[in-house]
């Protein structure tokens, strides 16, 4: 029957009668390779497929899944199929649809693991003494308990923050430890009682029939542990396992996968060490290593050949990761048509980035891509500000993935919210959303109250608050709050009519308390928040003044709400994994965003790798071109801050890389044109070039040891006298830095220096802006 060919498959597929389809050809085999299709067919036993990025897991995985249901092994029920997002849960249900011909009849396990983890809690809560109609808690309600329980316990919140005991509890059930279990040297929370408060915490959540996200997979976790009926139900249930992105499943979601895999032990995980990107999130990627450990029979197979991306862009990505010390290692190539080397464009600053983006896609439509296939990934949502604006005032369309657009973000509509009310302060929707966040005291039944007096007097709800002061009605620490939130408006309102509006911003989101609320939240997404927060008061500064800024934003709310037909896709580059697209644009590669500052601080050398992996994941989404772009000048709060190109960018292996200037002069001495502004790409080149010692050295180095790109020709010379070859500094030397004050030289690279500041901790500057002590 393997003789047959690809056509005369599909027509002895197509006509065959429905009793006999699952003894006749399989066409979609043909589709794959020798190693795919070992992942498909090899159907008794536990399998690993650890492959590179685009060499076809996800297409092997989805394949794996119609044939098992082709061939009756499994009905789709007795199938567990853990996605990423619930998106790609979709798209693999519609194209196992597609290749055995005709939708597939309920395929109820194939998901997420919360999606899966809510349907097996929801038919077993009594088993941890919930009932099925418990509640799922979403932050919000989740700090608020959290508040509450610190405040019954004496403890104080402003030494001990909700948040922080939130994310606490987070890398405990990540890691599937339940209370009563908590490592003691991990109960420091106020002093020594984490673990206890834990235990009151959950008593609390079972009392309120209510759960946290992470208790979704705990509880589960927990029931097939103690009650053998229940899981040797599941047990028989799945007789075959399937999990795709399996590097970034954390210890409870390997726990659950093992535990349910027991018995037919038909497990299949796919997934590739390279793009483990979600550590911060509890992910271990020695997940893959405890998998050959516990299932010694696996079979392991590996895919060597890429089917996504060009040779240049392909090398590109694996010189980058190969600078990973803790990786497995593999070997990848493609029999793609040779394409462009990998773009790098420095520019003037964000706003240059986003046009010369912009301008870009626009060429490329114009010459007939679509929308839908370009992409820009972003490291850090702040980032996104500059695009949806230059895209509205473009009228490209644009879609978010995996997140919300910039100015729908938690924080910025609560800073909008402030701002709204300081204009108008009868604005309802803006002093109900915001008096009481950060929490100050103005519980639900103060504003119960205000909101009686607004509506029985038909005043709003500020005025209803000005009455409320003059009276007893609210409890006396409930008036004493309202007053401070009064007469902060108040002195906000005041100040809007001296100060320049971003100043004013400024001025709220310190007093009032929000900025600090942030930064008390050691959630992984606070550092993301206040970033953006920055970015708004940026924002702002492009208009001048507060209603214009207002207006402007609420137009651009307005616009683009539907999000159907072709448009450009704007994301993170976390929620880029597993998504392909032939012109990918990755801005902002300048140290400090990427890799970020945060990261490194915080993990060091792991959290630099994984800043890597982030890099290769990015470069990987690209099928036929990949832009990365740096931008010599940042403004952060409105200072200009020189920024220096990311080291990632000196990694990449330079015969696949092209230094451009801009669109069209590809390859052209940029000294050759003429008279241009200071924005524009000539001096943008020079600026970038000239001005930043770093990438100076850097290509100076490079332009020496290889033959230059040709848009350096006019400039290596140049360059290579001009860059001094020995520091100035040494190792172990005590330097000032203007902004981080007195450090230690720990390591010289070029003209970057690593030094460990006695204040600011470990950081990377320029040598040029270091003074010796
Ligand atoms: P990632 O690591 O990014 O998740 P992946 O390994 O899951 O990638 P897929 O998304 O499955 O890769 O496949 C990448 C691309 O290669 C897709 O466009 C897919 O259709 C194509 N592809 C995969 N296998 C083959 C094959 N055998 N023949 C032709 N094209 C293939
Ligand atoms: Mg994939």
């Amino acid at each position: 029957m393997n003789d047959m060919s690809e056509e005369d498959a599909f027509e002895a597929y197509e006509q065959r009668p429905l009793s006999q389809q699952a003894m006749g050809v399989s066409p979609y085999l043909s589709d794959l390779n020798p190693p795919q299709r070992e992942a498909v067919e090899t159907l008794d036993g536990p399998v690993l497929l650890l492959a590179g990025a685009g060499t076809g897991k996800t297409k092997a995985l989805t394949t794996r899944l119609a044939h098992l249901i082709h061939t009756r092994r499994a009905w789709p029920s007795q199938i567990l199929a853990v996605t990423f997002t619930n998106k790609a849960a979709r798209e693999m249900k519609n194209r196992v649809g597609g290749l055995i011909g005709g939708a597939v009849e309920g395929m109820p396990w194939l998901g997420t693991f919360h999606s899966v983890c809510v349907k097996i809690l929801r038919r077993h809560a009594e088993l941890v003494e919930l009932k099925s109609s418990f509640t799922i808690l979403d932050t919000d309600d989740q700090i608020r308990l959290i508040k509450q329980i610190i405040d019954v316990e004496g403890i104080d919140p402003k030494r001990w923050p909700p948040r922080m005991f939130a994310s606490m509890l987070d890398r405990w059930k990540n890691r599937a430890v339940s209370p009563g279990k908590v490592p003691p040297d991990e109960c420091g929370f106020a002093n020594g009682r984490g673990g206890e408060l834990y235990r009151i915490y959950h008593e609390r959540l079972r009392t309120l029939n209510a759960v946290d996200f992470g208790d979704l997979l705990l509880h589960v976790v927990t029931i097939l542990q103690t009650h053998p009926d229940v899981l040797a139900d599941y047990q028989q249930r799945f007789k075959y396992v399937l999990v795709d992105e399996y590097q970034d499943t954390n210890v409870a979601q390997y726990l659950l996968l093992r535990l349910l895999a027991a018995e037919h032990r038909n497990i299949c995980c796919v997934g590739d060490d390279d793009q483990s990107i979600y550590g911060w999130r509890g992910a271990e990627v020695e997940n893959i290593l405890r998998f050959e450990k516990d299932f010694p029979d696996a079979t392991v197979i590996r895919l060597e050949r890429n089917y996504r991306s060009t040779p240049a862009i392909l090398a590109a990505a694996s010189g980058l990761i190969a600078e990973n010390k803790s990786r497995l290692g593999k070997t990848l190539w493609t029999e793609e048509p040779d394409g462009d080397p990998v773009q790098i464009r420095g520019v003037w600053d964000a706003d240059e980035e986003a046009r010369q983006i912009g301008d870009d896609i626009e060429a490329a439509q114009a010459k007939g891509v679509k929308l839908s296939d370009m992409a820009v990934l972003v490291r850090a949502s702040f980032q996104m500000r500059a695009f949806e604006e230059r895209f509205i005032h473009l009228g490209l369309p644009y879609r978010v993935i995996g997140g919300p657009r910039f100015f729908e973000r938690e924080e910025i509509r609560d800073a909008h919210a402030y701002l709204r009310l300081v204009k108008s302060q009868d604005d309802d929707l803006s002093f109900e959303r915001i008096c009481n966040k950060p929490r100050r005291g103005l519980g639900d039944k103060a504003l119960q109250t205000l909101h009686l007096t607004a509506r029985g007097q038909s005043i709003s709800l500020m005025r209803a608050a000005r009455l409320m002061l003059e009276t007893d009605e609210l409890r006396p620490q409930a008036r004493k709050s309202l007053r401070g939130f009064v007469e902060a408006v108040d002195r906000w309102t005041l100040a809007a009519a001296d100060i320049p509006h971003t100043e004013l911003a400024e001025m709220i989101l310190d007093e009032s308390g929000y900025t600090e609320m942030w930064k008390n939240d050691k959630s992984p997404q606070a550092g993301s928040k206040l970033d953006n927060l920055k970015e708004l008061v940026q924002a702002m500064g492009e208009f001048e003044n507060l209603a214009g800024y207002l207006d402007h934003v609420s137009l651009v709310m307005e616009l683009d709400q539907d999000s159907s037909g072709d448009r450009v896709s704007l994301m993170t580059l976390h929620a880029a994994k597993g998504l392909e697209f032939p012109l990918v644009f990755l801005p902002g590669w300048e140290e400090g965003i990427f890799p970020s500052q945060r990261s490194v601080d915080e993990k060091g050398q792991e959290g630099l790798e994984e800043e890597r992996r982030l890099a290769y994941v990015g470069l990987t989404r690209a099928m036929e071109s990949a832009r990365i772009f740096f931008a010599a000048n940042r403004q952060v709060y409105g200072r200009w801050q020189n920024a220096i190109p990311s080291r990632f960018i000196d990694e990449l292996p330079k015969q696949h890389i092209d230094i451009v200037s801009e669109p069209g002069l590809y390859g052209a001495p940029a000294s050759n044109m003429p008279g241009l502004s200071r924005f524009d790409a000539t001096r943008v080149e020079e600026d970038t070039y000239y001005d930043n010692p770093g990438w100076r050295r850097a290509r100076a180095a490079k332009a020496r040891k290889s033959a230059p790109p040709p848009l350096l020709e006019g400039k290596a010379e140049l360059m290579t006298t001009s860059a001094p070859d020995a520091s100035a500094y040494a190792v172990g030397e005590r330097i000032f830095h203007q902004k981080f004050g007195y450090g230690r030289i720990s390591a010289i690279e070029g003209n970057k220096l690593a030094v460990d500041f006695e204040k600011a901790g470990a950081k990377r500057v320029l040598e040029s802006f270091v003074e010796k002590t």
